[in-house]
């Protein structure tokens, strides 16, 4: 569903991305782990032109996304993406949060809208909040909501960089669970995440970036407990 050729981004004088090569099928849920400044948000934004590739190609459903005649909107709309900080609109509540980009980008009606945003807010499990303003939510909470917005434009693939990393402990699990059920619906995922956990339980498979470049790539039973790469093990002993 996912095809990148030849991937490479600088900035300036740093290349971040030095060649990426990678397909991701429809239902999988990649999961990217790695250092610190490797080049993970970077890929990511990468796939939904966030970020503007230098070199090479991708393609989702065989078009290629970062050609001057690619529709920006239409690739935002089929690639949904959770940041670690949620950036909700805090001047809406959690319905006015999830029914905005569908009126306004997709020019649906409020009533249509609204309904998908409480089906939405009954999988995140806060329907009972669907008028709470975020500076009433807790982070665990922000960031299912933001889920729900992503999810309203009914993305082919849900793009996630470091969800839980700005989550107070105790409310790592809930964003998980969420995540969890939409994998297992089978939503097609990428995932940047330090939760090796969750890797293991819900990713098809997980690549090891350093330095800009995928060292490794393997299910996770394997890339866990056997890698083939010095690197990756040097990195697994820290973080595992
Ligand atoms: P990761 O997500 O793995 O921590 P990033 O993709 O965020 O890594 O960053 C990779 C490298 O690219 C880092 O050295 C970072 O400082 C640099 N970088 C990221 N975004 C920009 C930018 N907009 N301008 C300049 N350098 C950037
Ligand atoms: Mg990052």
């Amino acid at each position: 569903m996912i095809k990148v050729k030849n991937l490479h981004k600088h900035f300036g004088d740093l290349e971040v991305l030095k060649g990426i090569d990678e397909e991701i099928k429809q239902g999988e849920v990649v999961v990217v782990i790695g250092p610190s400044g490797s080049g993970k948000s970077t890929f990511l934004r990468c796939l939904n032109r966030l970020e503007e590739p230098t070199e090479g190609q991708i393609k989702i459903d065989e078009e290629v996304i970062n050609s001057p005649e690619a529709d920006i909107n239409k690739i935002r709309q089929e690639t949904g993406m959770v940041f670690q900080h949620f950036n909700l609109f805090p001047h809406k509540n959690s319905l006015g949060n999830i029914i905005l980009s569908p009126m306004k980008v997709k020019g649906m009606s409020k009533e249509e809208a609204t309904k998908i945003a409480y089906d939405l807010l009954e999988q995140v499990g806060l329907k009972n909040k669907a008028e709470t303003y975020p500076s009433q939510l807790s982070g665990g909470q922000k960031q299912r909501i933001a889920i729900a917005r992503a999810l309203a434009m009914q993305p082919k693939v849900m793009l996630f960089d470091e969800p839980t990393s700005a989550l107070d402990p105790e409310m790592v699990g809930e964003v998980l669970e969420v995540m969890r059920d939409l994998a297992n619906e089978g939503m097609t995922m990428v995932v940047v995440t330090h939760e090796m956990g969750f890797a293991r339980e819900v990713g098809d498979r997980v690549l090891f970036m350093d330095e800009g470049v995928v060292v490794e790539e393997a299910k996770p039973e394997k890339l866990f407990s056997n890698p083939d790469q010095k690197r990756t093990r040097e990195f697994l002993a820290k973080v595992l």
